[in-house]
């Protein structure tokens, strides 16, 4: 019988959030800004539930949108429970979450259990293999009885289509949207499957779309009680059409749901907070809430406008330096985020920081899977998992480089797929030599094949099918064994140079990942796919940086969706503590000669509500920076004492180019 500890667990919340945590009602709805406590309430929720209501923790299910949100809300739970239980709750993102329940109950829908999961390259290969069927006249031959040109054109859409979906079943492979449509059909044919489930809880219920809805509505079908948690202001999914209207629909198909309000915001300065809210209110067809700060004024948010984007990277750097130092090491590096609205951004900061050696993680949201040295490892244990996976296979084949060319792997592909084979399969045949050549290999390529490739995945595979007897390998030892034997680290440095650390830590950072992956209960926890890591919500620093506020940049070029964007922005910006800076060069790239606009969203803004330059970091600002944290400042004695030579004292060492030329500006420095 668990504890209960009561008092510990409503001592960190105010009413409202006391009330939503204990409701006895089936269904609850918080809808709150940024900072509110939203997750806190949820995860102190799930802990309520289990401790107070005495529902198992396999019993209970929690579902948000990131692997990043989801790995924070177990730790959160973690250790408000305590006992290791929150490992036996189900949570995850909507997708992970249905790709364990079509891993462990599939069959009965007819999936083959070892299904793999698609991504993109996937699909673009399957476009690729598309269109050349339809240069050979397949999908014109067929019969089409359309009288418009939209016919026509859907009809050929349509055999498209038909076309990717035998080619995924033919490598079966299940892509993302596959995931949750399928677990839709299991669960509607299947209630059995989460027969168990007492209850459902929902994190940043703003992005749900109406496939998520559905299998919300399933996961709880049983007992009808959910818990759902978010902010319209902060709904960023819209092109993946996220539906606002999924509130009103939740509050219309859910009777007698308690709607419960939090508006108090816990996170920021009172200044970041009121800047934030001027950057919303833009927005006149919202949601309107009620969102007070709890905190102090703090100092102003800054808008720093820098010569081009070199600078702008420099002087990000200094400024985390200058607030390291003044603040006497309470604000550290890893208090510290840089929120780029593009991965296209990252080139100069990174080199900045590089530079500087001021070490970092790169978290590339979406990005992370699609990086080129995480793919090839995710490809890696696809083709050790499911060995057929035609695509995975072809993108690895020579890398790291075994001496076979991409005219070489075209027509291996193409020899598999007129003999009705994989090329895992034809390459096995060929290197025991029971095949007739029609794509030639050369001897040395064939070694390194024979040798390396196959025998090494063979290994791989048979230690990861061995765990079970508990003899073999779980997947953080398989991913570091393979990364062993394919020599990763030295092929990464040889291919990217100076560049190879960075790469190496987007490496290592996968093998954390798939350690957190590891922690979750069987049989769901085996074999799971790297999951759909988009951005870092529910996430919080004390210092924040958002570069590049420009129009083109923020709102996005290729956006339409103004709105969306400054959410984006909006969502950004309320993700700081005590420290928030904008930026913006004149100039972006060294091939252009237009200056760049200040983002509209910040451009009527620009000349009150911030601050030109960093602050000045005086005793009183810096005690209100501490106290936002709830940090202790040291004596300012020990500041100055343990002050590196020369560090700048104000943030005045690079021009602001929309300044009139100043004259004589005194540079103050560290002379300590
Ligand atoms: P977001 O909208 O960004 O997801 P949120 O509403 O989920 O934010 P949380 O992340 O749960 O907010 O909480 C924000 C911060 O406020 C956290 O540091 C949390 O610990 C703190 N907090 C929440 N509730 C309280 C409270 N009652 N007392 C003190 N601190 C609180
Ligand atoms: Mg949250």
């Amino acid at each position: 019988m668990a504890v209960v500890n009561n008092a510990s667990l409503f001592s960190t919340l105010n009413k409202a959030q006391t009330q939503a945590v204990s409701s006895n009602a089936s269904t609850v709805a918080i809808l709150a800004g940024p900072g509110s406590g939203k997750t806190h309430t949820l995860t102190s929720r799930v802990v309520w539930l289990v401790d107070h209501v005495g529902y198992q923790p396999c019993d209970v299910l929690v579902a948000t949108f990131t692997v990043k949100a989801a790995r924070e809300m177990r730790e959160r739970i973690g250790k408000a429970l305590g006992g290791g239980r929150e490992k036996k709750i189900v949570l995850g993102t909507f997708h992970s979450i249905a790709r364990r329940y079509l891993a462990t109950y599939g069959q009965r829908i007819g999936l083959d259990p070892k299904f793999g999961i698609a991504d993109d390259s996937d699909s673009r290969a399957a476009k690729a293999w598309i269109s050349k069927k339809k240069a050979r006249g397949t999908v014109d031959d067929a019969p089409t009885n359309s009288k418009t040109g939209k016919d026509v054109e859907s009809k050929a859409f349509m055999t498209c289509f038909a076309e990717y979906q035998q080619h995924l079943e033919r490598a079966n492979l299940l892509d993302y949207d596959d995931l949750l449509l399928r677990c839709v059909e299991l669960l509607r044919r299947y209630p059995s499957c989460v027969s168990n489930i007492q209850s459902v809880l929902i994190d940043e219920y703003q992005d749900t779309n109406g496939v998520q809805y559905e299998l919300m509505r399933l996961f709880a079908q049983e007992r009808r009680r959910i818990t759902i948690v978010g902010d319209p202001d902060q709904s960023i999914y819209g092109w993946r059409s996220a539906e606002i209207r999924n509130l009103f629909r939740f509050l219309r198909d859910y009777h007698g749901t308690e709607e419960i309000s939090l508006e108090e915001n816990y996170r920021s300065s009172s200044s970041i907070l009121d800047v934030s809210l001027r950057v919303i209110q833009q927005d006149k067809d919202r949601y309107e809430k009620v969102l007070l700060p709890v905190h102090n004024k703090g100092t102003r948010p800054v808008l720093r406008r820098l010569k081009n984007q070199m600078d702008e990277a420099d002087w990000i750097v200094s400024e985390i330096k200058r607030a390291k130092a003044m603040s006497g090491g309470i604000i550290k590096e890893d208090d510290v985020a840089i929120l780029l609205r593009s991965a296209i951004l990252s080139r100069h900061v990174e080199s900045a920081l590089g530079k500087n050696g001021i070490p970092y993680k790169m978290i590339g949201g979406f990005k992370f899977y699609e990086r080129t040295e995480v793919k090839v490892v995710l490809d890696y244990l696809r083709i050790i998992h499911q060995p057929d996976n035609n695509d995975a296979l072809a993108r690895i084949i020579n890398v790291p480089k075994r001496g076979i060319g991409d005219a070489t792997v075209k027509s291996l592909l193409e020899e598999a797929e007129r003999g009705s084979t994989s090329l895992w399969k034809l390459l096995v045949k060929h290197c025991r030599g029971d095949r007739n050549a029609k794509t030639t290999i050369r001897k040395q390529t064939e070694q390194k094949i024979s040798g390396e490739l196959l025998k090494m995945i063979n290994n791989l595979r048979t230690k990861w099918v061995e765990a079970d007897q508990g003899k073999g390998f779980d997947l953080v030892e398989l991913i570091e064994q393979l990364l062993k034997d394919l020599g990763f680290e030295k092929h990464l440095e040889d291919t990217y140079g100076d560049e190879y650390e960075s790469r190496w830590s987007n490496v290592q950072e996968f093998v954390a990942l798939a350690a957190e992956f590891m922690k979750d209960p069987k049989p769901y926890g085996r074999g799971r796919s790297a999951g759909y890591c988009r951005r870092g919500t529910g996430l919080e620093w004390p210092m924040v940086f958002i570069p590049a506020v420009y129009k083109g940049s923020i709102p996005h070029i290729r956006s339409d969706d103004d709105a969306e964007e400054r959410r984006l922005l909006y969502v950004a910006m309320t993700r700081a503590q005590a420290l928030l800076y904008l930026s913006c060069p004149l100039y972006g790239s060294h091939t252009s000669n237009d200056a760049l606009q200040l983002s509209p969203f910040v451009e009527d803004l620009s000349a009150t509500q911030f601050l030109k330059r960093g602050p000045s970091f005086e005793r009183p600002i810096m005690q209100e920076v501490a106290r936002i944290l709830r940090r202790e400042l040291p004596p300012e004695d020990a500041i100055y004492k343990g002050m590196a030579y020369m560090t700048p004292i104000e943030d005045n060492l690079f021009p602001d180019p929309t300044e009139a030329k100043e004259t004589g500006e005194v540079i103050s420095w560290s002379l300590f």
